[in-house]
């Protein structure tokens, strides 16, 4: 059934249990076996369902929200609109449909997309017809030399992360080996991780067996945004479901399979991996590199102040009463805090120059 489960297997015979982050990075983007290269995961038909698949209003919404930053920032002649992992397009697509309002941003504008899925760039570049558009590998293919407005959904909730239990007064990393049957199994490494950093926060302190999860690759992100918003100007909005508390603690390691949680030791390469984004670790990061971090506010928050209820009637004044019927539930399913109101966050980072971004407030900005 997977067809990564053997050559996974091996590697741990050869070499030991492995982490978890590098099993979800093989698992994940494998680049003949793993799950994102290979498919689709979005819709009905797939895996899970995002934002920008429930309802339109997200990406025009999101789309306002950058020209109304643009505007802020003093309209310059050029921007780089980026996105990372666009999946199917269609947050760009309707982003871009609602920034018509401003010709001049389209003007300004050119798109540059982030994707490793040479199958989801083909959905992308469908969703984008006629546009000229630049995919690339990783961030840091992107130009350097104009400000960045810059969105990411459900993104970092797909970067490694790594886990941590405490065990007779440090740290051991969470590892993935596997057992006489061959299946594979959690395990503990034999010695402990030393972390000055999050010693000095108290994380010490916690309870024998208490889970911790980091997550360096999106810090790493976070670190890499940072610079190029302090450099270039503009700003990056990231939402995703996480939390804001002081330290990751619990298992939030997961699978999705066909609309349904699944063992995520099952069958690597064949279901989504995900683990909750820890916002305060993602901000600090972002803030020691020298850019301003707003939040990150409830979804449902963000999006009722970029006016999702008054789009909403609008759209509704001109719609059928089957487009009523969906248009209604869909942004129920964004701003419901029992739906994705609650769960999903957003957070802003700016450039230290840049005035508050739309949907945030200057109490929602953050100190180291
Ligand atoms: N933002 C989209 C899709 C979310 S799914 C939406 O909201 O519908 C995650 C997306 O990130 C997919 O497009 C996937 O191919 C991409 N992706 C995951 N890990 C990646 C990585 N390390 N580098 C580049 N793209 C990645």
């Amino acid at each position: 059934m997977s067809e990564l489960a053997a050559p996974l297997r091996r590697l741990i015979r050869e070499h030991g249990p492995i982490s978890v982050a590098r099993f979800m990075a093989l698992a994940l983007a494998h680049p003949t076996k793993g799950y994102y290269p290979r498919r689709d995961p979005l819709g009905a038909a797939g895996d899970f369902v995002t934002a920008p698949e429930v309802s339109q209003l997200f990406g025009e919404l999101i789309g306002l929200a950058l020209v109304q930053h643009w505007l802020d920032i003093g309209r310059p002649p050029r921007v780089l609109l980026a996105e990372l992992g666009p999946g199917r397009g269609t947050l760009m697509a309707d982003a871009l449909r609602a920034a018509r309002v401003v010709p001049d941003f389209l003007a300004a504008a050119s798109i540059h997309l982030v994707e490793t899925s040479p199958r989801l760039r083909e959905r992308q570049a469908a969703a984008l017809p006629g546009l000229p558009v630049h995919w690339h590998d990783e961030l840091a293919g992107i130009p350097e030399d104009a400000p960045l407005l810059l969105v990411a959904n459900e993104f970092l909730d797909a970067l490694p992360i790594r886990q941590f239990v405490r065990h007779g007064g440090g740290w051991r990393e969470r590892l993935i080996g596997i057992d006489e049957a061959s299946a594979f199994r959690f395990t503990l490494a034999p010695r402990t991780t030393p972390f000055p950093e999050i010693a000095a926060e108290g994380a010490d302190s916690l309870p024998e067996g208490t889970l911790l999860e980091l997550g360096p690759a999106r810090e790493a992100l976070a670190e890499a945004l940072a610079g190029r918003l302090a450099a270039q100007g503009g700003m990056a909005l990231l939402i995703d479901y996480g939390s804001d508390a002081p330290f990751m603690i619990g298992d939030t390691f997961q699978a999705v399979r066909r609309h349904l949680k699944v063992d995520p030791l099952e069958a690597p390469g064949e279901a989504d991996l995900s683990a909750h984004v820890d916002f305060r670790a993602v901000a600090r990061r972002a803030v020691a590199a020298g850019a301003v971090a707003y939040g990150p506010v409830s979804q449902g928050d963000f999006l009722r102040r970029l006016g999702i209820e008054l789009r909403l009637q609008r759209l509704l004044e001109r719609a059928t009463p089957e487009q009523r019927t969906a248009l209604a539930s869909g942004c129920a399913r964004l701003i419901d805090p029992l739906q994705m109101g609650e769960l999903f966050k957003a957070l802003a980072l700016t450039s230290p120059a840049a005035p508050v971004p739309p949907g945030f407030t200057l109490q929602e900005k953050r100190q180291l």
